[in-house]
């Protein structure tokens, strides 16, 4: 009867274990973290036929990944475009996203934010030779594109007023080729992704070199992951401290036609 009931204890306590485990995951089972990534962004998320995407988002999702207790096979990788970062979050889709996702206060609204991990600016990306666009104003009339879902474009026409014709596109990538075919005059969003971009194709593209706007890059997750933002925060502050950090930037951006810092950026509170 003892023996028995002492079973029966046991049986409770690893079925409360397996319950508890299995909390913990968004997409995947209770041993993988799914993690929301750009496809198309050289330098910071680039998919290229089937295996693990590479880019700085990439690297610092691995790395934080790593300091959360799961090793690099126990990720899976899901693409995240700009428009379905708050969905995925909010439908457990994934468990986080670093997909060069702007912390911002509407997005707070729906999501919660660890970091920043990184700041970069907004600016404005033409075709070399290109003699009529060097600032944001000389934009008025003028074909712009960027990937719905992000904040780049409103930018320039709600906050800058600059009467810009708005072409939006599933991702990136689709501007490149609209402006490789002239078919619109410029692309706005992150120094980091047009400078991947531009050099990926040496002498094709300019980077106006204007800083619009901060763009402080947070990890999503979904809204009431305090702890979790916390634990994040810990690993972005040693990734900075270890040399980790500067290492990255190093091997994503170096090459790249901006400036960017090595310091680590000042978090906000996770709550
Ligand atoms: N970082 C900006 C944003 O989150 C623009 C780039 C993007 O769409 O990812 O809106």
């Amino acid at each position: 009867m003892r023996v028995r009931s002492i079973s029966t204890a046991l049986a409770g306590a690893a079925a409360l274990t397996l319950a508890l485990t299995a909390c913990g995951g968004g997409g995947g089972d209770e041993n993988t973290i799914t993690i929301g990534v750009k496809y198309d962004q050289p330098g910071l998320g680039l998919e290229e036929g089937g295996g693990k995407p590479v880019g700085f988002d990439v690297d610092v999702a691995s790395y934080i990944a790593q300091e959360l207790g799961y090793t690099e096979d126990q990720i899976e990788w899901t693409e995240s475009a700009s428009a379905n970062r708050e969905t995925f979050l909010q439908q457990n889709t994934v468990d986080m996203i670093v997909a060069t996702y702007s912390i911002t206060d509407e997005r707070r609204d729906v999501v919660d934010f660890a970091g920043p991990y990184y700041v970069a600016t907004q600016d404005i990306l033409v075709q070399s030779g290109t003699d009529d666009i060097s600032t944001a104003e000389d934009l008025e009339g003028k074909g712009l594109c960027s990937a719905s879902g992000s904040r780049s474009a409103y930018t320039i026409t709600d906050t800058l007023e600059i009467g810009a014709e708005l072409r939006e596109t599933q991702n990136y990538s689709e501007c490149l080729q609209l402006l490789t075919d002239g078919q619109i005059d410029a692309v706005t969003t992150d120094n980091t992704i047009l400078a991947g971009y531009a050099a990926q194709q040496p002498g094709e593209f300019e980077l106006l070199g204007l800083d619009l706007q901060e763009e402080r890059y947070g990890v999503g997750l979904p809204k009431g992951s305090t702890e979790r933002c916390e634990e994040i925060n810990a690993a972005i502050t040693k990734m900075y401290e270890d040399g980790t950090a500067e290492e990255y930037l190093d091997k994503h951006f170096g090459d790249a036609d901006f400036e960017y810092s090595t310091e680590q950026p000042e978090f906000d509170d996770c709550a």
